[in-house]
């Protein structure tokens, strides 16, 4: 498999060098605004140590990152009264992955809507608006 680069987005933002809408952290974990949202309140969960994928991760890594995944779905079902998660994760541009530093989407879904297509920047205002909601219902 190909080594990780450090120079990849996530890792950029974890560094601090390009912005990001953040959430929540803790000691190994990071979660912050998916910047092309699929749908409202849309976010991303990172391991603070490089790994590119679920197949490089180490155990330590997929468990600290699955556990503040599961505290971002409560919170996004709290902050916008979802009736539903989705939780995506992508492995190798062959499995949809774009970014290559292991990364999960969560997604606060409701009956009827579907996803947005892919693709789409976000309005930077709405994003943090949304962000905002998450970190109240966090607090
Ligand atoms: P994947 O690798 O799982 O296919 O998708 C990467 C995700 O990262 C996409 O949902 C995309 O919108 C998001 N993304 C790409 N670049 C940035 C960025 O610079 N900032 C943020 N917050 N998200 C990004």
């Amino acid at each position: 498999m190909t080594a990780y680069d450090t120079d990849n987005i996530f890792a950029k933002i974890l560094r601090g060098e390009i912005p990001s809408t953040r959430v929540y952290e803790d000691d190994d974990t990071l979660a912050f605004m998916d910047i092309m949202p699929r749908s409202d309140g849309h976010l991303l969960v990172i391991p603070k140590t490089p790994c590119r994928n679920l197949l490089d991760a180490t155990p330590e890594q997929l468990a600290a990152v699955i556990a503040t995944v599961q505290k971002m779905s409560h919170a996004v079902m709290v902050a916008f009264d979802a009736d539903g998660v989705t939780v995506q994760q992508f492995n190798e541009a062959a499995g949809g992955q774009e970014v290559f530093h292991l990364h999960f989407h969560v997604l606060p879904r409701h009956e009827g809507v579907s996803v947005r297509a892919p693709g789409t920047m976000g309005d930077f205002d709405l994003i943090a608006q949304h962000a905002e909601k998450i970190k109240a219902s966090l607090a």
